[in-house]
């Protein structure tokens, strides 16, 4: 039995339906996705999350993340409203860039490839400039997820109440 974490997508409770988007990879859970037919069924626990956007708008969001965390993302910025984000993705494939992003005018995109083991999203972390007032959300793998919050503590002085992280894969 394996157990991993996925994101509901649009969820419609009203029709008893949601998706789920599965980055492609070699691993037990893509595989299953890979291959998946109509019907067949999956055990799942619904866990929620306990984000919740900051109570005071920030000035702006700064967004790390990959294929596994775009689910994510995109509900992320559906919910931010009209709030300025800039959003730096990790691609393997270069088809990667062609997923739906559903960023809007106010949200600036960049695809960097992954290049050894997330250095290109990492070295993006250290040369950004970075508002007082910014909120960061990073979710990527465990070495690069670390490594940006840690930049975004120590190079730009982020209060920890002022990001939220999460390992998505190792
Ligand atoms: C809260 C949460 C929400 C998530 N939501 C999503 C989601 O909506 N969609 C989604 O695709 N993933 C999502 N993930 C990530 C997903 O749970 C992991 O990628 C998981 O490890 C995949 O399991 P697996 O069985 O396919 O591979 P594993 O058995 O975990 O790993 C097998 C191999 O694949 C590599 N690997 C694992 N994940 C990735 C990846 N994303 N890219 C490249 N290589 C990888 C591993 O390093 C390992 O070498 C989420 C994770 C969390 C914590």
């Amino acid at each position: 039995m394996h157990h991993r974490g996925y994101t509901l997508v649009d969820l419609d409770p009203q029709g008893d339906r949601f998706a789920i988007e599965f980055a492609l990879h070699d691993g037990p859970a893509a595989r299953w996705a890979a291959s998946a037919a109509v019907g067949d069924g999956l055990d799942a626990t619904a866990l929620g999350s306990s984000f919740e956007l900051p109570e005071a708008a920030p000035g702006e969001y700064l967004v790390f993340g990959d294929t596994a965390s775009l689910p994510a993302i995109n509900s992320l910025l559906d919910a931010i409203g009209d709030v300025p984000a800039r959003v730096w993705l990790e691609w393997q494939y270069e088809s990667d860039q062609n997923l739906p992003v559903r960023n809007k005018p106010h949200h600036q995109v960049t695809w960097l490839q992954r290049v050894d083991d997330g250095r290109l999203l990492r070295e993006q972390a250290q040369s950004i400039s970075c508002a007082a007032d910014a909120f960061a959300w990073v979710a990527c793998d465990g070495h690069t997820t670390r490594s940006i919050v840690k930049t975004l503590k120590t190079s730009h002085n982020l209060p920890k109440t002022a990001i939220k992280s999460q390992a998505y894969w190792k």
